[in-house]
Parts: C-alpha cells; structure tokens; sequence
C-alpha cells in the first residue's frame, strides 16, 4: 500500500527515532508498505519518519545508481540488486575524505543541492529478520546510507547546508510545508490549509 510522504515541516522529521523489537506491530507489512511508498515515488531510499513514524527504520534499494555510466564495473555491481532494510542502525564510524554529491529528498520535492560527506562508512544494525550485521560501506552507497541515518535523527539534508543556501532556499521549504509544491506522488504537508 501506498502511503502519503510527509512533506517538510512536519515535527516527525525532527524526531530522533525510537529503536523497535520483533514485536512491533505489522512490521512485516510496514516495510511492504514502506517499499511501495518508495518505488512509487522512484526514490532510492525511505526512513519511517517519512511515513510519519519516528522509529529507527529504513529501506534502501540502491540499484537506480548503477545505470550511472561513469561508475567503474565494481561499482555498478556493488549497486546493482542493493535491496535492504536497515532497522535500530548505528553509524560505528565515518572515515576519508568528504567529498560532494547532489542530494535530494522525497520529503523536499523540487530541492537538489550538493552536499558534503565523508566517503566510508562502518554501521551496525538489523535486518528485517532481525538478524545483525556490522558492514562497510563506500560511495554512494554510503551515500544513500549517510541520507536515510540522517532522518532516524532528525536531520535533512538542508540542514548540512551554507547559511547563504539556506536562506536563499528558505522560501522553497516554507512552501512545500503548505503545500505549494508539485510531486507526482502523493504527500502530507504540514501547513496545508485544511477543507479545501
Ligand atoms: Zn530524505
């Protein structure tokens, strides 16, 4: 099932996510929905808050990138088929150099700017059977790791901004919490005015 991406402004997206067990309910149909909100808007990654819950959750399928012609063999493969759900992660470690990429959010229709991360990453977490995994990443793998990590704390991407991006992108953000925005998926927005 489809769900509304809650778009910014909403408090959820400044909440630091909870960690959950096995136990929490309709897991298995909450990642089913969490995929079907993500591909239904052709992105590469979607965190709980984003659907409105702020648990630490969130899914990853990566392969998009690897049509990307620039990318050497070993990096189209390493995408290529990168489907995974990360549950109660932790970055342990981020390591080299930081290097920028052109980042966009689901939550912030219509906003692209470059952003600045350090390129490897060492996180633990669970997957969706709840088995653990302590993995390296690199890349833009790391990438879209360091992104979806970002929203189970209660960061966006326009956070990691220069103050001079910031305000000249402040009234885009304003209007998407209203509302004013174009998506060709289905959103929330915070400010919308209600009953029209
Ligand atoms: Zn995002």
């Amino acid at each position: 099932m489809i769900l509304p991406v809650i778009a910014y402004g909403d408090p959820v997206l400044r909440k630091v996510g909870k960690d959950i067990t096995a136990e929490y309910p309709n897991l298995e149909k909450l990642i089913d929905n969490m995929w079907d909100t993500m591909y239904n808007a052709s992105g590469v990654g979607l965190a709980a808050p984003q659907i409105g819950l702020p648990i630490r959750m969130f899914v990853i399928d990566a392969s998009p990138f690897a049509d990307d012609d620039d990318l050497s063999a070993e990096e189209k493969e390493a995408l290529n088929g990168f489907k995974k759900v990360f549950i109660n992660a932790k970055i342990e470690e981020e390591t080299g150099d930081e290097w920028t990429f052109n980042e966009g959010c689901l939550s912030i229709p219509e906003v692209r700017e470059d952003v600045s991360r350090k390129e490897t990453i060492v996180i633990s977490y669970l997957d969706e059977n709840f088995k653990e995994h302590k993995d390296t990443f690199g890349g833009l793998l790391a990438r879209v790791i360091q992104h979806e990590y970002d929203h189970i704390e209660g960061v966006l991407f326009t956070d990691k901004l220069s103050s001079l991006k910031k305000r000249i992108i402040k009234g885009k953000l304003g209007n998407i919490s209203k509302g004013k925005v174009s998506a060709d998926y289905r959103m929330k927005f915070p400010d919308a005015k209600k009953g029209r």
